[in-house]
């Protein structure tokens, strides 16, 4: 593990706190050159108990460069439901992702969880609360083990292993070579796409999140990954708030809540249902196949 953070560490303290905050972190290369904007405020309060209610209201987001992410983002995420996030690419989903633990702060509006704006807890709380699976999965060179537990360093060998059986990950680890020992090779190269994502889940789930954020993979992977985000979505979703940015027709239907945007807002907001019903941007994108079935 040690071996492991001192690449990170060399990337400077945005991937210390991230690394220390969000464990399984996934998108070191996307922030590495961002500057580092947030920073706790001095009379930071703790997180109160809650069940991971998301609430972004009129969020506007400018990234530095001056480029508009967001402008005017607002929708709720309902303890223990799963709201999909849908639009075309550059709608500034995989933004509001990077906005509830703070790798940005908000340039207008405001987010809350559990009814207290992010900018107002102590920030190593607030990303505890958070776990992140994004597209790209950063694994190391090391034992799938480690890998996974370094979702929660305290975790022993069983909760690692009940994590990768809750991400559907246990059966091909343990058809590894060397089981839950095999080196996963640099960048985990050994393993497949699908695999790396669900080792990344693993990683997550042992975190045992508040909040659980996926971003979906864009192309049309093997077919096991496409278990990955539909097993998060049916088994994982008790007890806590899950946003996923939805690429899959499969994930956006099992949403209890779909949320379209389009250039920075929501532009619609409604079950798969009542969104077809109502026949616009979303019914369009279901027609004209800009989901992976
Ligand atoms: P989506 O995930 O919906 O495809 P993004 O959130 O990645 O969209 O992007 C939303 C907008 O923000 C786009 O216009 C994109 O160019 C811009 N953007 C995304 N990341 C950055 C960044 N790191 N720096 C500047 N602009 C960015
Ligand atoms: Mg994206």
């Amino acid at each position: 593990l040690l071996l492991a953070a001192r690449p990170l560490r060399a990337l400077g303290t945005l991937n210390i706190a991230l690394q220390e905050g969000l464990g399984g972190l996934q998108r070191v290369f996307d922030v590495i050159d961002e500057p580092v904007a947030v920073a706790q405020a001095p009379d930071a309060i703790d997180l109160p108990p809650g069940g991971g209610d998301l609430r972004f209201e009129q969020v506007t987001f400018r990234y530095p460069d001056g480029r508009m992410g967001l402008e005017g983002l607002d929708f709720v995420a309902s303890p223990g439901l799963t709201v999909a996030l849908v639009g075309p690419s550059g709608a500034g989903k995989s933004t509001a992702l990077s906005l509830i633990p703070r790798l940005h702060d908000v340039s207008g509006g405001r987010i809350t969880i559990d009814g207290v704006d992010l900018r107002r807890l102590v920030l190593s709380q607030l990303r505890d609360a958070i776990a992140y699976v994004s597209q790209d999965t950063l694994l190391f060179d090391l034992p799938v083990m480690d890998n996974i537990r370094m979702g929660n360093p305290q975790a022993d060998d069983e909760q690692v292993r009940a994590a990768a059986r809750a991400a559907a990950a246990d059966d091909f680890i343990q058809a590894l070579p060397r089981g839950y020992d095999t080196m996963v090779g640099p960048g985990g190269q050994r393993l497949s796409g699908g695999q790396r994502q669900r080792v990344a889940l693993a990683r997550a789930l042992l975190r045992n999140p508040r909040v659980l954020l996926l971003d979906e993979a864009t192309s049309a992977l093997d077919s096991e990954s496409e278990a990955i985000v539909h097993n998060a979505l049916t088994h994982l979703r008790h007890g806590r708030t899950t946003i996923v940015v939805a690429h899959r027709l499969s994930t956006v239907r099992s949403a209890d809540l779909v949320v379209v945007m389009a250039q920075g807002r929501a532009v619609e907001c409604g079950t798969h249902d009542a969104l077809m019903d109502e026949n616009g941007l979303y019914a369009r994108m279901v027609r004209n196949q800009a989901f992976t079935l």
